[in-house]
């Protein structure tokens, strides 16, 4: 980081500035130019509030030379990083298939779907029990008796399973769920973060329909900044002037988070686009790009879906997805 200071500055002031840099463990270089003086600071700088600095009447501007996240950047961890789930994970050399319908509303439909998206190669089950839904009328999902639901349908299929918690009341219920998912509109629920920073259970995080890629990987910091290193995030579409579809799939987020962590990246074609016939292209799309995995909601029958039926897609339709995925992951792959 870089603290270019105004032209001279008051004395008292710039030694209380360098004091506090120094009491935070930071190393401080001086640069004195004819106009301004330039502080170089070294050392882990995440912790600095860069607006509080720039607010100093000493200070001119500051500059972050490195970004504020540390645990989920890769030039602190160049290798990409394997998160277990059960007996399969994610990252890597293994690609995570992650299927089910968007919400748990039976045991014969979710025991059903679980079996035949096993059989189409699925390595994980997803299901909601817990539903955020925009309307409150709107059906709310099955709550706890939905994950006993999802766990049955575990031990039947051997599929770990994939859940949201909406709320720190509930994560209680979660004891046995394999990924807890957090949702897009929950990404900055910082409280709820900080919690399942202290769990050791793979979290799966949504991208905020309004957040940027730095924001999300600042959301994963908190989690990891509270000792949880299982962090696996998810690009579900952003919000954009689009309407054609229910949100934008930000493709070139998969290169760039790459790029900035070594966490692995899934994308969910089933929100981004809306549409059902939709997830196979965008699905392809985002295997080119380089994701570790893909989300996808599958229904037996989406006409009648409690939840995004007109984005789910069929058992069947996930088989040919899957076989497709393993075609292109060969090319893409080079295995
Ligand atoms: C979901 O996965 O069913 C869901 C509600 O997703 P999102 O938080 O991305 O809207
Ligand atoms: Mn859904």
């Amino acid at each position: 980081m870089i603290i270019v200071l105004k032209e001279q500055p008051e004395a008292q002031q710039l030694q209380n500035l360098e004091e506090w840099l120094i009491g935070l463990g930071l190393e401080i270089h001086h640069s004195e130019g004819v106009h301004s003086t330039v502080l170089g600071l070294v050392g882990d700088t995440s912790r600095v509030d860069t607006d509080l600095i720039e607010a100093l009447d000493i200070v001119a501007s500051v500059k972050r030379i490195q970004e504020p996240y540390k645990n989920a950047n890769r030039k602190f961890h160049p290798m990409n990083s394997v998160i277990n789930v059960g007996d399969t994970s994610i990252g890597g050399d293994v690609f995570a298939k992650i299927a089910g319908p968007c919400s748990v509303e039976s045991e014969e439909q979710i025991i059903s779907i679980a079996k035949e998206v096993k059989a189409a190669g699925a390595t994980m089950l997803r299901g909601g029990a817990f539903k955020p839904r925009t309307s409150p009328y709107a059906f709310q999902g099955m709550g706890g008796d939905g994950i006993e639901l999802l766990l049955k349908a575990k031990k039947e299929t051997g599929l770990p399973i994939v859940t949201e918690v909406m709320d720190l009341s509930q994560l209680e219920l979660f004891a046995d769920v394999d990924v807890i998912q957090v949702g897009a509109r929950n990404m900055q629920n910082f409280q709820l973060l900080k919690e399942l920073g202290h769990s050791n259970k793979p979290i799966l995080l949504k991208r905020g329909l309004a957040a940027t890629i730095s924001e999300l990987l600042m959301s994963a910091e908190y989690i990891m900044a509270g000792g949880n290193e299982n962090v696996i995030l998810c690009e579900r579409g952003i919000r954009t002037f689009e309407t054609a579809t229910r949100n934008t799939l930000d493709i070139s987020a998969v290169p760039v988070l790459k790029e900035l962590s070594h966490l692995p990246v899934v994308i969910d074609p089933s929100h981004s686009a809306g549409i059902a016939r939709y997830v196979h292209t965008l699905t392809m799309s985002a295997v080119a790009a380089g994701v570790d995995g893909i989300m996808i909601e599958v229904h037996n029958d989406p006409a009648k879906a409690l939840c995004d039926g007109p984005q789910s897609i069929k058992p069947d339709a996930f088989a040919k997805i899957s076989k497709d995925i393993d075609t292109l992951l060969e090319t893409v792959r080079g295995f």
